[in-house]
């Protein structure tokens, strides 16, 4: 919740980071099954912290006829080893691949400890730039949450990189389609298992909890591949962050709020209407205003969209 609010005001991300770890209970995974040999892992929708680990976002698994996939290893090895136990409560087989959606900290720091028992990593290629670029400065980030927890830990990007923006395999007989979506972060992804009817949509889905434009984001991108997920027509949603879903839900928490905030914060821009008067204006949209977090972010969400189309009207 506070990342994009931390690269401004890193202190009083601290703060909120010291005063919610005072109370955070300590959080253990749990798989939960969605359909047929898939399984999803839902992690709390706050900051990361040493309560949970960095776990702070959604994960999931495939169980094969000779193995396991795994969907996004973790933000250390620490917490990739908590994840892999939380599947072996599930089943005896190994974790044999792990696919990452994209490239913040808890989707792909955990790489290394399955690639040390002999996983093969996969990623698309967007994600592999995105997670070169940012390796350091994300282990420097997320060293003032998780601490200690990060001993042990180092960046490993995928070895199996494929082609971007969109890719069909098939693994150990589990067909997959790979499609590339740019929405919270450059090279961001999403997983769809046409055969289970289930896509992880990665940090393009959030319920629950209101989604952050980041620097880095791209609404526009966003609300396209928004149209591809919803033209998917998977029965499962596995958001980013939060609850397992419905394309219903997701789209009215996250997918109606791409729109709105181009169709009335990125069209300000465009018209060059005032910042402040635009921001004033759409600040309490009530149909998005019972999502956590609203009140963190909302604000410099639309100041985030604002900028990007005045730079790109
Ligand atoms: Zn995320």
């Amino acid at each position: 919740m506070c990342e994009l609010i931390r690269r401004s005001l890193g202190l009083f991300c601290l703060a909120v980071g010291f005063s919610a770890f005072a109370a955070e209970p300590v959080f253990v995974p749990k798989a939960a099954k969605v359909t047929d040999n898939v399984y999803a892992i839902v992690g709390p929708l706050g900051q990361r912290s040493e309560a949970n680990a960095g776990l702070n976002a959604n994960y999931g698994f495939v169980i094969t006829p000779n193995g396991v996939i795994l969907i996004d290893s973790g933000a250390s090895a620490h917490s990739a080893a908590m994840l892999e136990k939380t599947v072996k409560e599930v089943t005896p087989k190994p974790i044999r691949w792990v696919l990452n959606t994209g490239s913040q900290d808890h989707r792909w720091l955990g790489n290394g400890y399955f690639a040390g028992k002999g996983a093969e990593i996969h990623a698309m290629a967007g994600s592999v730039k995105t997670q070169k670029a940012s390796a350091s400065q994300q282990l420097d980030n997320l060293k003032r949450f998780v601490g200690a927890q990060l001993v042990g830990t180092a960046p490993r990007q995928a070895t199996e990189v494929h082609p971007s923006p969109e890719r069909s395999l098939v693994i150990d007989g589990v067909r997959i389609q790979w499609i590339e979506t740019n929405a919270h972060y450059p090279g961001d992804t999403m997983i769809y298992l046409p055969d289970s009817s289930v896509v992880f949509t990665g940090d393009l889905v959030y319920v629950d909890r209101i989604l952050g434009i980041l620097p880095q984001s791209n609404v526009r991108k966003a609300q396209a591949a928004f149209q591809r997920l919803v033209a998917l027509n998977a029965k499962h949603v596995v958001p980013g962050h939060g609850r397992v879903t419905d394309i219903a839900q997701a789209k009215r928490e996250t997918g109606d709020y791409y729109d709105f905030l181009i169709k009335n914060v990125g069209a300000a821009a465009r018209n060059m209407d005032s910042i402040g008067e635009t921001l004033d204006k759409f600040a309490k949209p009530t149909q998005f205003m019972h999502l956590e977090n609203f009140g963190e972010l909302h604000r410099a969400n639309m100041n985030r969209v604002f900028t990007d189309f005045e730079a790109n009207p």
